[in-house]
């Protein structure tokens, strides 16, 4: 079919859907042209930017009618910086959108409809939450700049605020650049792979209060090493650990596999609830504590456990999970890829007084089968993969266990409407969504999925 639009034309169109990512959805004689910036219900003017086959993109150029979900960014550097897309959008219209986003995903890609798809659960105030800066550094004009990558650039915008981000990271971002440009500390080129600054990680311990600094660096050299930490201890409130990773490629991976203590401890406490737990630099820890609460609140509540149970949770990163759920059932077996997340999980278990867990580090996909064949028999199965989603190795083996439940915890829609699709051919029924929005003002969003037994396969 020829596409009814041709680049550089302009046209007026009616927005009748977001995408994922925030962009205005118009139709042009049946044609779907995205429009960043265009939102449901708007009547504007297009320029057609790019025609493909099946649909385009445009650029928004007049809007004749609002939204009554359209308001100012608050950032000023939102238009170029492409950490949030929502920002232009109430929050309650980023909720409805993310709703609608997840179901419509569970059904195209899962062909899940039955389930129950609850709201959205939202933040009271969906600012400054954050407790995880991770910002490249570069040079410009001589100056140190620190930010965000321009969206679909590797352009770093610089910034000195950050309105989605604790303030102390903020703080925590703007000395170190100060003190590289006082000592004149070669940010890091990724074109020539020269200079030494790669990037600057913040984590804030939003029970505690304790500040992390990492300090990412191509060399193991650190110039004016000592001058740097008398500063960054004079000038950064409750900071107790300051540690540096070395990561010497050419990659966009942003941490090495070596790290050091430059000074103090090699890890942060933070709270969840009433568990304790240590962060060292390279474990993952989700990034919204408040949210973090609701969502774990919701995977424990969907596992359902009575004391008796024998529970696995799959990418258990730090144990967080793991030790929410050591304390309703018999036992917790936990597995990791990362040896620094398992080494703080165990920490973890042991700093909270909790005895029926045991971590392995390894894959999913390899560590639970070998569990399976040594005869462990979970009666409940939590999974929290990366964006990627499980293996389908790991879901035969879930499928192969048949324990009676499993919680399904996801930072992506699709591949959990994927894998939901592979549980559910297996035998599983997907009961209920819960989708938590643990990263207001982006595109992201995080759900719960709870899973029950409900037929088993004669094989
Ligand atoms: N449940 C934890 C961590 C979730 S993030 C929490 O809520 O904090 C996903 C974790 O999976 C990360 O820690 C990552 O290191 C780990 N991971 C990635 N691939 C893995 C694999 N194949 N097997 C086990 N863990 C993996």
């Amino acid at each position: 079919m020829e596409a009814p639009v041709a680049k550089n034309e302009y046209y007026d169109v009616i927005f009748e859907d977001l995408t994922h990512d925030g962009a205005g959805v118009a139709k042009i004689d049946g044609f779907p042209i995205f429009v960043p910036n265009g939102l449901p219900g708007e009547k504007a003017k297009v320029k057609v930017v790019k025609v493909k086959k099946g649909y385009g993109f445009g650029r928004l150029i007049e809007l004749y009618e609002q939204s009554e979900d359209r308001i100012d960014a608050p950032c000023s550097i939102y238009k170029q910086c492409g950490g949030c897309q929502l920002q232009h959008i109430r929050y309650e219209g980023q909720l409805k959108a993310k709703y609608k986003h997840v179901k419509e995903v569970l059904a195209r890609i899962g062909k899940i409809e039955h389930a129950t798809v609850h709201p959205v659960l939202g933040m009271s105030d969906p600012w400054r939450y954050r407790n995880k800066a991770q910002v490249p550094v570069g040079e410009r004009e001589g100056g140190i700049v620190a930010g965000f990558y321009k969206e679909r650039s590797h352009d770093i915008i610089d910034m000195d605020t950050c309105l989605i981000q604790q303030e102390m990271n903020d703080i925590v971002v703007q000395t170190v650049k100060e003190i590289c440009e006082q000592y004149n500390i070669p940010a890091y080129n990724e074109q020539t792979h020269k200079g030494v600054l790669r990037h600057i990680m913040a984590r804030y311990g939003a029970t505690t209060k304790e500040v992390m600094v990492v300090l990412i660096t191509r060399t193991e050299e650190l110039p004016h090493k000592k001058k740097m930490i008398e500063a960054i201890i004079d000038r950064v409130p409750n900071v107790k650990s300051i540690v540096q990773n070395i990561n010497p490629k050419r990659t966009n991976v942003i941490m090495g596999e070596e790290t050091r203590v430059l000074w103090g401890s090699e890890y942060i406490y933070d709270y969840i609830g009433d568990v304790r737990f240590a962060i060292s630099a390279r474990s993952f820890y989700q990034v919204n504590p408040e949210q973090t609460k609701v969502l774990y609140d919701q995977a424990i509540a969907y596992a359902n456990l009575t004391g008796e149970e024998t529970v696995i949770d799959a990418y258990c990163g730090i144990g967080t999970i793991s030790l929410f759920l050591a304390k309703k059932a018999k036992k917790v077996y936990g597995v990791e890829v990362v040896p620094e997340a398992i080494a703080d999980a165990k920490r973890n278990a042991e700093l909270n007084g909790i005895t029926n867990v045991e971590f392995a580090v390894g894959e999913a996909e390899v560590v639970i089968p070998k569990w399976y064949e040594q005869g462990v028999k979970a009666d409940c199965i939590v999974v929290d993969p990366p964006r990627k989603g499980c293996e389908e190795s790991l879901l035969q083996t879930i499928i192969a266990m048949k324990p009676n439940r499993v919680v399904y915890v996801s930072c992506n829609p699709a591949t959990l409407a994927r894998d939901l699709r592979i549980l559910e051919d297996g035998g599983y029924k997907t009961m209920e969504v819960q989708p938590v929005d643990m990263f207001p003002h982006t595109m992201h969003v995080e759900c719960v999925a709870k899973l029950e037994l409900s037929f088993v396969h004669s094989k």
